[in-house]
Parts: structure tokens; C-alpha cells; sequence
């Protein structure tokens, strides 16, 4: 009688032994053998404790990360899958070292407003994704009063804006509402993450752009001041501490800002407002885009040299805990024009870990930061018990990492659907070897595996 197909594993989960003298764990870098059975991280041992049964893994002086927590993707399917897709992001994501991504719930059509909209999106992302898959909910004027719903159908957390989105079908809150969502997220400790800029000085700056050049970065740069960003945090530190609702600010770029959560975190003993920023706030710099270059254009925008300086001592003391990609694309064609009217979004899953990696180890940062940045604290941020460190308990999702290769970034490699990339003819330290989900290569030497091995994630029970 034929056995194999009855001791094959399944895709979803494999036994596997990773051994290696560069492991990054939470207790630091050291030589150490990962013992994987049916996807979970069994035990991590003595270098030489290799079992027996298990396949083994011989990662040498490659170094061994945690895989991304990457907690602010837009894949845009359905409805905009002309810009990208769950099959491409997540293709994307694993030849990045990305092992988790949570999407966010705008740009796809219908958004994840409602427990409908989430099981239209978890229909178009089963059985398509490389790594795993879990989904934000919105929280925008139609739905308030009903968002529990919503997190009861297994969304990680709401997102919100305070300005205009970018599409007509999710709308942003104004302040109030933004207390009333807060109100009702506290009832149930949800979590708030918003896109902090104000719609008030966005459009007092607008109002005083006349006839500057569109086609100048330093136009796009006016209209989008950092004052925006530095009410809304302030806004949204007050709100949540009348309301008690945990609150996590998304892609800050205006370092000022950290001075707002800096305050809270005095005065509160566990942060109940936490902040995120993105490889191309950490990389590049108003100063170095060139006229035109819309590849470069996100909102919020990318600043000047200092200000990215702040970043990095943000991240220094902590009040900027992670690192993700915000990777938002679009078509060629909506990324073509002026500052002002191309598609604001820079696609980066693939790039972010090298891009970060490539600076952080200019300033004297270690892989085990990076590893805190990237995948620990998101991990921890978005209710992820599993994912985001190589320890016992956690699913084996792991990447093999060459911290002293550096290569120039050609936008042909690129997996995403497609190549426009601010990050193209620069060099990047860091090459991806392989990269594991729950114990399943899912990616290596430059080869995605065919076959999908991601699962689909919900809150409480990921
Ligand atoms: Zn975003």
C-alpha cells in the first residue's frame, strides 16, 4: 500500500532542524540549532544538539532572522488588482525575508469596512499567498457604532485617516469621530492605527502653493508640511488618553512629532500610543529627488537629511518602536505626471529589509535591532502571540540572511507587479538566501516556491 502521500507533510507546516553559529534570538546573536516540528519552533539549543529524524538545515555563518512582521501592506485585491495582488505581494514579501504581512483595508474595492468586505478579501487571498495573510479593518464615518463587528469577524486592529485617503470609498474621520471611534474601540480593547496627517494645515498649505512648479519635489514637500503631522499626533495623544483606547501611529515621518509621544510615554507606565516609520524615511531624503521623480512621492512625504537623522535617534530611545513598508502601489500610468497629481505610494516589500539594514549598520546598529524594529515589535503592536522571534512556542518563520553582500538594486528582480521603485540603481547590503514559513522554504537562491505554503491569519488565533 502506498504511504507516501499519508507521511507527507502538509505545505503548511514542516519538521525541519536549523543549524547555525549566527542566530538572532531575543537574547542576542549566538550559535545555537532550531529544532522545527510540524511549523512550530520546538526548542532552541546547543549548536551541536542537532536531533535525529529531522531534516537539517546548515545555515554556516549565514545569519538567521526572525521573518518580517511587515503590518502595513496595501495588496489592493480586490478591486485594484491591476496594481498589485495577494499573489504577487506575498511573492514579493518572501524573496524580501518578509514571513507575515497584514493588509491594510483600503485601495481594494469593496474596502474592509464591514465583516463582508473582510470575507471578500479572505476569498480573493485563500489559497494564493507565499507567507501569511491578515487583514486591518477600517474605521471610517458609515461604520462607527458597529466596529466590533467587525473585530469579532478576526480583524487585527482599525485603521483610520484624518485626512483624505486617496480614494472616494474610504473617507476619513474628523476629530470628533475620531474620539467616538475611540470610545467605542475601548470598550472592547481594539486598536486604533491612523494615518496622522490633518486635513487643516494640509489644506492651508495647499491654499498657499500658487504657481509653484508641480514637477519640483520641493512643491509636494510645501504641501504637506510637517505641522500636519505634528496636530495630529497631538490630536490623537489627547484622544487617547480621555478614552483609554490603544492607539498606533502609522508611517511617521515628521520627526517633531516624536516630542507628542515622548510626552505620553512619561506619563503612562505601559504606551498606550505606539509609532511605526518606513524604510524610505529611515534611506532617502528630500534633498536627493530628482525633478519628476514620482517614485519617490508617498504621503506622508519623505524630508529633508536632518529629519531623517531625528528618525534614527527616535528609534535610538525607542519612542519610534517599528519598521515597516508601507508598501502602496499603483500602475505605471497613476505613478506618471507631476508631484501633485501621481498616486502617492512607494512599493518597497521586497527592498525593506536590505534598505534598512544598509543604513542601520552605517549608524552602528546591530541585525538583533533590526530584528526588534522589523519583526517583534510589529508582532507585538498588532496581537501576533506567534510570530516576530526565533524562540520556543513561535512558529518557525525564519530567514537565512547575508548581512556583507551588497548589490545594486535592478527593478527586473522585483516581484512585485510592478518594478517603479525609488530604491532602483542603489546599492543595498544584505542578500536574502532563503526564507521559511512555519518550517516551508518558501523561497531560496532566488526561487519562489509554486506551490503557496501562506496561511490566513485572524486575531486570536494567529
Ligand atoms: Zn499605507
Amino acid at each position: 500500500m502506498p504511504t507516501h502521500g499519508a507521511t507527507m507533510p502538509p505545505v503548511h507546516e514542516a519538521d525541519i532542524a536549523v543549524q547555525g553559529r549566527r542566530i538572532v534570538t531575543p537574547g542576542g546573536t549566538r550559535e545555537a540549532c532550531v529544532h522545527v516540528r510540524g511549523g512550530t519552533i520546538e526548542r532552541v539549543t546547543a549548536f551541536d544538539d542537532a536531533p535525529e529524524g529531522l531534516q537539517l538545515v546548515d545555515a554556516g555563518e549565514l545569519v538567521v532572522l526572525p521573518g518580517l512582521v511587515d503590518t502595513h501592506v496595501h495588496v489592493n485585491e480586490p478591486g485594484r488588482t491591476e496594481w498589485e495582488g495577494f499573489s504577487t505581494a506575498t511573492r514579493a514579501a518572501a524573496a524580501g525575508g518578509v514571513t507575515t504581512i497584514l493588509d491594510m483595508p483600503l485601495n481594494s474595492i469593496p474596502p474592509t469596512t464591514s465583516p463582508e468586505g473582510l470575507e471578500v478579501k479572505r476569498e480573493a487571498a485563500e489559497g494564493n499567498v507565499s507567507v501569511d495573510v491578515g487583514f486591518w479593518g477600517g474605521a471610517v464615518p458609515e461604520n462607527l457604532g458597529r466596529l466590533r463587528l467587525l473585530d469579532e469577524a478576526g480583524v487585527f486592529g482599525f485603521k483610520c485617516f484624518l485626512c483624505p485617503s486617496g480614494v472616494d470609498e474610504f473617507p476619513p474621520l474628523d476629530l470628533a469621530q475620531l474620539r467616538e471611534a475611540m470610545e467605542e474601540l475601548a470598550t472592547f480593547d481594539g486598536l486604533l492605527i491612523v494615518h496622522a496627517e490633518l486635513s487643516e494645515p494640509l489644506e492651508e498649505a495647499a491654499g498657499r502653493l500658487g504657481d509653484a512648479d508641480p514637477f519640483e519635489f520641493e512643491t509636494f514637500l510645501a504641501s504637506r508640511p510637517a505641522e500636519a503631522e505634528e496636530r495630529a499626533v497631538a490630536a490623537i495623544v489627547e484622544a487617547s488618553r480621555m478614552t483609554g483606547c490603544r492607539v498606533h501611529v502609522l508611517h511617521l515621518s515628521a520627526a517633531g512629532a516624536l516630542e507628542q509621544i515622548a510626552g505620553q510615554i512619561a506619563w503612562t507606565k505601559s504606551p498606550r500610543v505606539t509609532a511605526e516609520t518606513c524604510p524610505h524615511y529611515l534611506t532617502l531624503t528630500a534633498e536627493e529627488v530628482a525633478r519628476g521623480a514620482t517614485a519617490f512621492k508617498c504621503a506622508p512625504p519623505i524630508r529633508d537629511a536632518p529629519n531623517r537623522d531625528r528618525l534614527w535617534a527616535g528609534l535610538r530611545d525607542a519612542r519610534l518602536s517599528a519598521v515597516v513598508s508601507d508598501h502602496s502601489p499603483c500602475t505605471p500610468e497613476l505613478k506618471a505626471g507631476s508631484f501633485i497629481d501621481a498616486w502617492g505610494g512607494i512599493a518597497s516589500i521586497q527592498l525593506g529589509l536590505r534598505a534598512v539594514w544598509t543604513e542601520a549598520r552605517r549608524r552602528g546598529f546591530t541585525l538583533n535591532d533590526v530584528a526588534g524594529w522589523m519583526s517583534a515589535e510589529p508582532a507585538r503592536i498588532a496581537g501576533l502571540p506567534r510570530k516576530g522571534a526565533i524562540a520556543e512556542g513561535k512558529d518557525a518563520d525564519l530567514v537565512l540572511f547575508d548581512p556583507d553582500r551588497a548589490a545594486i538594486v535592478d527593478p527586473a528582480e522585483l516581484h512585485h507587479r510592478h518594478s517603479v521603485t525609488p530604491y532602483a540603481g542603489r546599492r543595498l547590503d544584505g542578500r536574502i538566501v532563503a526564507t521559511y514559513v512555519r518550517g516551508v522554504e518558501v523561497f531560496s537562491d532566488g526561487e519562489l516556491r509554486d506551490e503557496p505554503a501562506g496561511r490566513l491569519l485572524q486575531r486570536g488565533n494567529a
